[in-house]
């Protein structure tokens, strides 16, 4: 099929969404208690699980008619979607509007990875980051509510060694929790060549997990970190849609030739939204135009109604003209969404 003329995702305030989140499971090996309650939730119905090929239909309209340039795996767990591995293949097979292969990236807890990174690696995988939050196996076990950090590094082991580059390592800090680890999270990760990332913890959890006044800031973060390393900035303040602001770090033990960065991601004291380039597809087949929308969009009806790629193209394109200013958690009117981080994917 031929693709659509100028086909974009623009919204009214002029932002282009070219960053697609594709969840591709609410389900999850772990329960993060900032991410999920511990007993888990209602997990969605298999009957409204997108299948692969439903998913690499929407994925393949997103590249090649809309503009998307940028595809990441996520969840819940993306590694327990059987399918993985030929949704990869089917992303990294596609080409964007120049002619490349859209860059494709997978955030993962981890578990599991030890023996999927080759595979991974193997169906195209581009870029990979993993979530790890402590090195401490008693906190992780009270943090995830599973025994499983030995699995995470093995994970990461593994993923260097298949060559997947860079490898980012995600970490939320919790007040009281994991808030003394910064330094030695960033020393361990650096020292095995992995690049890693703090994201302030967002209202998206369970509800009560999250409190602005005592949520550790990307400032408390930076203080703490100037205390033992020099950070020298990479980015001009302007980080165009890179959430993540990214500083160089000397001092650290690293590896030979690899370059030591570490990123912040301030989506709650530093929102990017003027400069959001991300539109969202739930494993349920519903389209959101922002990680703390309270609304979504149903593609999967229409996709099941035998609607032509051209309908769904415009569905998305209406679904993301719409998308909210700015995400709010700062303002008093601010609601959390009824969906927490694992079922909307983040
Ligand atoms: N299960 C995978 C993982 O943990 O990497 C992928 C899904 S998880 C929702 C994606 C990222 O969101 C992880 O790095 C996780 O730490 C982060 N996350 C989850 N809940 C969060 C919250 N309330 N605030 C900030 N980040 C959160
Ligand atoms: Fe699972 Fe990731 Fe949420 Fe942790 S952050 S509970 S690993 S989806």
């Amino acid at each position: 099929m031929e693709p659509l003329a100028g086909g974009r995702l623009l919204d009214k305030h002029g932002r282009i969404a070219t960053d697609l989140r594709v969840s591709l499971t609410d389900r999850c090996s772990l329960r993060c208690s900032y991410c999920m309650p511990p007993e888990g939730l209602d997990w969605l119905p298999s009957a409204s699980l997108l299948t692969d090929d439903e998913v690499i239909r929407l994925i393949t309209i997103a590249v090649r008619d809309l503009g998307v340039q940028q595809v990441r795996f996520t969840g819940g767990e993306p590694l327990l979607r059987k399918g993985l591995a030929r949704i990869l293949a089917a992303t990294t097979a596609l080409r964007t509007a120049t002619g490349v292969a859209p860059d494709t990236a997978l955030t993962t807890n981890g578990v599991g990875l030890a023996t999927s990174a080759m595979a991974l690696k193997q169906a195209g995988l581009h870029r990979i980051n993993v979530s790890l939050d402590t090195l401490d196996a008693t906190r992780y076990a009270r943090l995830t509510g599973r025994d499983r950090l030995g699995d995470v590094i093995k994970g990461l082991a593994a993923a260097a060694a298949a060559g997947l580059s860079p490898i980012k390592m995600n970490t939320v800090l919790l007040p009281g929790v994991n808030d003394d680890e910064m330094l030695s999270l960033v020393s361990w990760a650096l020292k095995r060549g992995y690049q890693p990332r703090f994201i302030e913890q967002m209202p998206l959890g369970p509800q009560d997990t999250w409190q602005r006044t005592t949520m550790v800031t990307a400032e408390d973060i930076l203080d703490v970190l100037r205390s033992e390393f020099t950070l020298i900035p990479m980015q001009s303040k302007a980080r165009g849609s890179a959430p993540a602001e990214i500083w160089m770090v000397t001092g650290a033990e690293v590896p030979e030739d690899f370059v030591a960065t570490v990123g912040i991601i301030a989506s709650i004291t530093k929102p990017f939204c003027e400069a959001c380039n991300r539109t969202r597809l739930t494993a349920d087949g519903q389209l959101r135009s922002c990680l703390f929308s309270r609304d979504e969009t149903d593609v999967r009806t229409l996709l099941r109604s035998g609607a032509s790629d051209l309908a769904i193209a415009e569905l998305w394109r209406g679904a993301m003209a719409a998308k909210q200013t700015t995400h709010g958690v700062d303002e008093g009117s601010f609601v959390q969404p009824d969906r927490t981080m694992s079922a909307i994917g983040g």
